[in-house]
């Protein structure tokens, strides 16, 4: 079993995005610029946002961080959003998910300038993705995507099982994972809540990503010998020997399931440093075309 080891990539990946910005500054060129909103206070928002900022700083970017109360109302966000589409000095920005009840997230995503949209949520990024067009990938499919290359992992010609179908995760890593390039030509079946086989279609997969959001869901008995596992997941669970008081949890067994797997990646240390590092990834091609 080989793990597929998130944290090393993104390192990587990361150190060579820093070369990148080092050579657009030495042509004259500025240094790419992220902003990213967060609305209110929640716990997970605000160490993703966090994580953002610092990352940005690791690879010699800009980062400006717009906090905004929870009783923000829906119009007077949008107007923050128009601000930064308007603003030249911003290359790219994020609006941290979710965001409170009382806010269309749907009409928030419209919203922002697709030609600014790193997160690759916007429609038009969307559909642009589906038809195989240059575009900015939603994070966590692209790093999916960027570990399966980074590890040479054939997925031409095999079945991959998609579980969960979320708009951010599982809907467009399942588009990625048959489009026709590499990684692709998959033959994909993207399955749900309401999918009523699911273990029987998830012992014929080659490759599984689980994104239900469900800690320990998949075991053992559910897939075949030689699986590739790409666990999403990441569930926070009591742990009182933690500081934090909590430990992130995946959506498959680790324990059984590499015993069976010829990759897997861990949980925590798998998936979500990709995830981060894509967003950079983004935030560098819109500076380019600046
Ligand atoms: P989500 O929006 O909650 O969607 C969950 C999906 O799982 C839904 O499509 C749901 O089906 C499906 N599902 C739920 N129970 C199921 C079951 N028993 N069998 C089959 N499918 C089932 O989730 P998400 O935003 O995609 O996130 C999923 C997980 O990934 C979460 O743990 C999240 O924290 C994590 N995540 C991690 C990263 C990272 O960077 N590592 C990034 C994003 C998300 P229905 O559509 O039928 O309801």
């Amino acid at each position: 079993m080989i793990l597929l080891d998130g944290k090393k990539t993104s390192f990587e990946i990361k150190e060579e995005i820093a070369e990148e910005v080092t050579k657009l500054i030495a042509r004259g060129g500025k240094k790419p610029h992220l902003a990213a909103v967060l609305v209110g206070n929640n716990g997970a928002s605000i160490t993703y946002v966090n994580a953002k900022v610092k990352d940005c700083e690791e690879v010699g970017f800009d980062s400006s961080l717009i906090k905004l109360s929870e009783t923000i109302s829906e119009k007077e966000l949008l107007e923050e959003v128009e601000k930064l589409n308007s603003d030249d000095a911003i290359d790219g920005f994020i609006v941290q998910l979710p965001l409170p009840k009382h806010i269309d997230e749907q009409k928030v995503i419209m919203a922002i300038d697709p030609t600014k949209d790193v997160d690759g949520f916007h429609p038009q990024n969307l559909g642009k993705m589906a038809l195989n067009l240059p575009t900015f990938l939603p994070a966590t499919p692209m790093g999916i995507m960027d570990l399966l290359d980074r590890y040479n992992i054939e997925t031409g010609g095999k079945h991959c099982v998609v579980v969960g179908r979320s708009h951010i995760v599982g809907l467009p890593a399942s588009i990625l994972m048959g489009r026709n390039s590499y990684p692709g030509n998959a033959t994909v079946t993207l399955t749900h809540s309401r999918t009523s086989n699911l273990k029987e279609i998830l012992q014929t997969a080659d490759i599984i990503i689980a994104a239900l959001g469900k800690p320990d869901f998949i075991t053992a008995d559910m897939v075949k010998d030689g699986v590739v596992i790409i666990d999403v997941g990441t569930t926070r669970v009591v742990d009182k020997s933690k500081k934090s008081g909590y430990k992130l949890k995946g959506d498959v067994d680790f324990a059984g399931v590499s015993k069976k797997a010829s990759y897997i990646t861990p949980v925590p240390g798998g998936v979500g440093p990709m995830t981060r590092v894509s967003l950079l990834k983004n935030t560098l091609i819109t500076a380019r075309t600046k």
